[in-house]
């Protein structure tokens, strides 16, 4: 009773305050006009100075943040007809999610408890060879989607087939990504070949390349998944549309000795060898590699995103997080350094802020001292 009395009140206040007060009404004839004004809330800006605003503003136009400041300011400096309360609530920007492949979602609890090898060709190739068509693609990329929204996410990045589903359904929503159209060297869902894996991913890429939401991407799966050959079409690919690399790379320790056996070198110098590196590569997991290879990495400007739930759950083991991991000097859609957010989520692993809360704390275990969670990652606790 009490609650509905203040909202009479306040509704007659406002109503009193929008008809009586001629100057305000001067002040917001002369304030630009925006297309919305957020209003009240805890802002976390993440600009230089780790700005946090209480009781702040935004002002939206055109899409774009045009303000932020204390509400007041704002308000006096910008005018809409559209207003949001935010008060109570905190507005930060959205979190990136460096690795993922969105439509497996739809394979939650398929197979568990097991390391990836097992996982990946015992039950997750063949259940894809059977069950993944355009359409489950489309489904699966909506409720992965909505989950991401959920936990915070804006923007991700991804590798799947039939990623034109994955492009349409992310551009439906407004969330922006970096989307890989996955090349293997053998039969996948949506190419009976590497050719026509590697045709569908040059259509897939001028289709979408110049799109406001998505950047289009070839993504060879894995060293281990690519011939040497494929590896280098992608490169070429990706150079000649000045286009992101999507990868897996040293994601478990057999993948490495498997690289050393085979081509006497580990992941990083192979890649090299095809010239990977003539892209702007993303690396999702590196877990083995050492410190030639993380120097490496950084020379060569490759963003590097850690996944450690994913790592955990498959027991691929923790990757170096002590190390500040090297950013693309040339990020694909500004990310810049946020690609070492940790984001991976192989059907059921961690999210959103749970993730990162995950990565910290593993920065924590490998240090030996606690971190401390900071708008720009975690630093150890002196
Ligand atoms: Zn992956």
């Amino acid at each position: 009773m009490l609650k509905r009395l203040l909202i009479v009140l306040t509704l007659i206040a406002m109503i009193a305050n929008s008809l009586t007060d001629v100057d305000a009404q001067g002040r917001r004839q002369r304030a630009d006009a925006v297309d919305l004004l957020v209003l009240g809330g805890t802002i976390v800006t993440m600009d230089q100075t780790r700005r946090v605003i209480d009781d702040g503003g935004i002002a939206v136009s055109n899409g774009r943040i045009v303000a932020i400041g204390p509400r007041a300011e704002i308000e006096s400096r910008y005018t809409s007809r559209q207003r949001v309360n935010a008060r109570g609530k905190v507005l930060a920007p959205g979190l990136i999610n460096g690795h993922s492949h969105v439509p497996m979602v739809l394979f939650r609890g398929l197979a568990d408890d097991l390391d990836l090898q097992e996982w990946l060709t015992k039950y997750i190739f063949p259940a894809e060879a059977k069950n993944v068509t355009e359409q489950f693609v489309r489904v699966g990329a909506r409720l992965g989607l909505a989950e991401m929204i959920r936990g915070g996410t804006t923007t991700y990045c991804d590798m799947y087939y039939f990623e034109d589903a994955v492009a349409e359904a992310t551009a439906d929503v407004g969330m922006r990504a970096l989307c890989g159209q996955t090349v293997l060297r053998f039969p996948a869902p949506d190419a009976r070949s590497y050719e026509e894996g590697l045709a569908r991913a040059r259509e897939f890429i001028e289709r979408w390349k110049g799109h406001p939401l998505i950047v289009p991407a070839p993504a060879p799966h894995a060293p281990y998944t690519c011939t040497p050959e494929i590896l280098r079409s992608c490169a070429d690919l990706a150079a000649e549309f000045d286009v992101p690399l999507h990868i897996h790379l040293s994601e478990t320790l057999l993948e490495v000795e498997d690289s050393r056996r085979r081509y006497g070198m580990p992941g990083v110098p192979y890649m090299r060898k095809q010239g990977l590196f003539d892209a702007k590569v993303l690396a999702a997991h590196c877990v083995h590699v050492d410190e030639g290879e993380i120097r490496a990495l950084k020379n060569f400007g490759a963003g590097v995103a850690h996944n450690p739930s994913s790592n955990l759950k498959l027991a691929a083991g923790v990757a170096p997080a002590g190390h500040r991991w090297p950013v693309s000097s040339s990020p694909p859609l500004a990310l810049s350094r946020r690609l070492r957010r940790p984001g991976s989520w192989r059907r059921t692993t961690a999210v959103g802020f749970a993730a990162v809360r995950l990565s910290t704390d593993i920065r924590g275990g490998t240090h030996g001292v606690p971190l401390r969670r900071t708008s720009r990652g975690s630093a150890p606790v002196r």
